[in-house]
């Protein structure tokens, strides 16, 4: 399984440059007579007026018009809203692209979760979000692994968490990190990103606010409780709703993965599992990978409550190089690269989410040769195993005749190691058929032969006997 997947990534990401360079046009926003203040500790070179970044208003825009270019599989979803709008003072929404096949039922795929700009200050998470977006969307149907992944997962993307915090940062062109809440002693803001619920037993008390500020004024304020903040309570309720298998949060900067835990140096009890995934995600993008602890001990982050509080296996992405935060448009090449190299992190964790443990399980099977005619028809046998166990009444073929209907047999064990086998029935000489196996193990996971079923296929043709 791992194997195949592996050879499958590189053509992807092909794709997906070829995808990034060839779509992203984003229009200027002018962020006028811009200054870096100390968020973050850092300056940021914002001396310069133009940028290709798009701003909410525009973000807004092009997911509009792609939920209504792809009614089949895309729907905006509204989450919650910004702090300004629950005291009626504007009315920026939290949108969330809902991407799958069937978008107005719940399937029971493997729920997976991008989410960006929780940070103001942060904008390319945004364009990898869009990005994204626009992959799964205009390829499908066309790509073979993004065409699988549509039907297979359910996905959901939040470009900009911070909505307010995104608006003020484009507008002022201040170096603004936190959203605006309007705080008790007159300053404005908290940081999203450490106002989440701290460790694993979801105890907003015990070890919430470590590595934050309790000042309201500080850029690393926590705010006055866990989940006070109505754009954290948003990525909550989704998350809780939805139960997502796996996360990831993207932010700016340093080239780094990490997973949880971060308010302790202590390992999760699935550290083996986070360990391997995030190698797997950081050959993708060479970026360092890492338990979150590594940047500084932190509570009251997403990545720490989606796995603790919400179940998911979460990753954080800090995108691009230290202290990299802002590309005025002659260097947004560099922006380019940065979404370009995760994406297909972003795509192999969708993937991943359909066994997080990714235990063994292989359909060992050598496709059909082209076939003289028979009258019994034709038999496809295939040797299935799993460390869960298979799921023995649920190995399906699937065929057809010449392009048509498809077919589904069930495969029936035809010995004690392991071997499925079912009858394709006879066609006529010239016809072409195509099938695919569908295996499940007793964790409900699914897998197919050619494992992009039915955007690839088995084919043999029928021949004549004279
Ligand atoms: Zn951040």
């Amino acid at each position: 399984m791992s194997g195949a997947r592996s050879k499958m990534v590189s053509v992807a990401f092909v794709l997906t440059v070829m995808t990034v360079m060839s779509v992203l046009a984003p229009t200027t926003v002018g962020l006028g007579d811009a200054e870096a203040s100390a968020a973050d500790g850092v300056s940021s070179p914002m001396n310069v007026t133009e940028y290709l970044y798009r701003d909410f208003a525009e973000v807004v825009e092009v997911l509009e018009e792609t939920a209504a270019a792809h009614p089949g599989i895309a729907r905006l979803v509204d989450i919650g809203d910004g702090w300004e709008k629950t005291q009626g003072i504007a009315d920026r929404d939290i949108l969330a692209m809902r991407i799958t096949d069937n978008p107005d039922i719940e399937e029971g795929e493997p729920d997976v979760l991008f989410m960006a700009r929780q940070h103001a200050n942060e904008p390319t998470p945004t364009e990898i979000a869009l990005q994204l977006i626009e992959n799964l969307t205009d390829l499908y149907g066309s790509d073979t692994r993004i065409s699988w992944l549509v039907d297979n997962r359910d996905i959901w993307i939040i470009p900009v968490v911070n909505p307010d915090g995104m608006d003020y940062f484009t507008d002022t062109g201040e170096n603004w990190r936190k959203n605006r809440h309007l705080n008790y002693d007159g300053s404005y803001g908290v940081d999203l990103n450490r106002n989440y619920a701290g460790s694993e037993n979801g105890d907003p008390l015990g070890e919430w606010s470590v590595g934050a500020s309790l000042v309201p004024s500080d850029v690393d304020y926590c705010g006055e409780y866990a989940f006070s903040e109505p754009e954290t309570q948003a990525v909550r309720d989704l998350a809780l709703d939805q139960r997502f298998e796996v996360a990831i949060d993207f932010h700016m900067s340093g080239d780094v993965i990490c997973w949880p835990w971060g308010y302790t140096t202590n390992a999760t009890p699935d550290d083996d599992d986070f360990t391997r995934i995030g190698s797997e995600l950081s050959k993708l993008n060479g970026y360092l990978a890492a338990q979150s602890y590594v940047t500084g001990l932190l509570a009251g982050d997403s990545v720490d409550w989606l796995y603790g509080g919400g179940g998911a296996y979460s990753f954080l992405f800090e995108v691009g190089g230290w202290l990299d935060y802002f590309h005025p448009d002659d260097q947004y090449g560099i922006v380019q690269e940065q979404i370009a190299e995760n994406i297909p992190p972003a795509l192999l964790l969708a993937e991943i989410a359909g066994d997080r443990s990714e235990l063994r399980f292989d359909i060992d099977h050598h496709p059909l040769d082209d076939s003289s005619y028979s009258e019994t028809g034709f038999e496809v046998s295939a040797r299935i195993t799993a460390e869960r166990d298979v799921d023995q009444g649920a190995q399906l073929l699937r065929y057809r005749v010449d392009g048509g209907d498809w077919t589904e047999l069930t495969m029936t064990p035809a010995n004690a190691m392991g071997v499925y086998t079912a009858i394709i029935p006879s066609a006529a000489a010239g016809s072409v058929i195509d099938y695919y196996i569908v295996a499940h193990d007793n964790g409900g996971v699914e897998l197919m032969s050619p494992m992009y079923a039915p955007y690839e296929v088995h084919s043999f043709q029928v021949l004549s006997t004279g």
